[in-house]
């Protein structure tokens, strides 16, 4: 046990289209770090999946948070509708992520009020402030981590650091150990990955779990063993423990 490493869990594209894939990776994920872990949710993911306040996964969610779940914002739609003018970013958006990063191609007052607006609902689901953003695929423009200065957002986080958009300070960093399963390339290569990471000896392990990976049982399976491993050695924890921490 290493009680001065942290493990950071979470649960990507919380949204009403993915309510039983998300109860399933809860089912996983809770035995061993409890409400430790963090929820990254999209307002209205493609903008057809609304979260209606009042509504049933509305009041779900308060629960989640109620229970000391941390709650992220992710993104609004997490889908990219802008049209990039940089090649290199185009390239990136389309097939490195399937068009999902929705937070690459925007301007620093486009992104900060769809922040601003996708904060509002949630706070108000919630009933307290959100601990913080990601952006879909962890992909930023400049001015989208820009805007996070100006909204001061606690917590942000990319594939490769934690950072607070307040006081730029970095709070942790490495690679988040994460699963993909759109082609079984992708996922051979993910659990390749999985396994070899899970014991590195980072001061924080983060573990991101997405809905699609609850279909795989070979994923689950890669899932369960790493956040076992990891909270047998680690002290599962909150990202806001790094804030206390720096
Ligand atoms: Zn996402």
């Amino acid at each position: 046990m290493f009680p001065d490493r942290i493990l950071l869990a979470s649960i990507h594209d919380v949204s009403p289209r993915f309510e039983s894939e998300v109860e399933r990776l809860l089912d996983v994920l809770r035995p061993h770090v409890g409400e430790r872990l963090a929820m990254l949710v999209v307002p209205n993911h493609w903008g057809d999946a609304p979260i209606r306040p009042g509504s049933p996964f509305a009041s779900r969610l308060r629960g989640w948070a109620d229970a000391g779940i941390e709650i992220f914002l992710h993104g609004y739609f997490h889908r990219d509708q802008a049209s990039h003018t940089n090649a290199a970013d185009r390239l990136r958006a389309s097939f490195m992520t399937a068009r999902e990063g929705e937070f690459l191609g925007l301007s620093r007052g486009d992104a900060a009020a769809r922040i601003a607006e996708g904060r509002a609902l949630l706070e108000g689901v919630i009933g307290r402030r959100v601990d913080g953003f990601v952006a879909p695929a962890w992909l930023y423009s400049s001015g989208a981590r820009e805007a996070l200065t100006d909204c001061a957002m606690p917590i942000a986080e990319d594939h490769l650091r934690v950072w607070s958009p307040v006081t730029g300070e970095q709070l942790a960093s490495g690679p988040v150990i994460t699963w993909a399963s759109r082609t079984q390339l992708r996922l051979a290569s993910s659990l390749a990955a999985a396994a070899a990471l899970r014991h590195a000896p980072l001061k924080v392990l983060r573990v991101g779990v997405h809905p699609p990976d609850s279909r795989h049982p070979a994923l689950l399976r890669s899932i369960e063993k790493t956040v076992r491993g990891a909270a047998a050695k680690r002290r599962p924890g909150r990202y806001s423990d790094l804030l206390a921490a720096a």
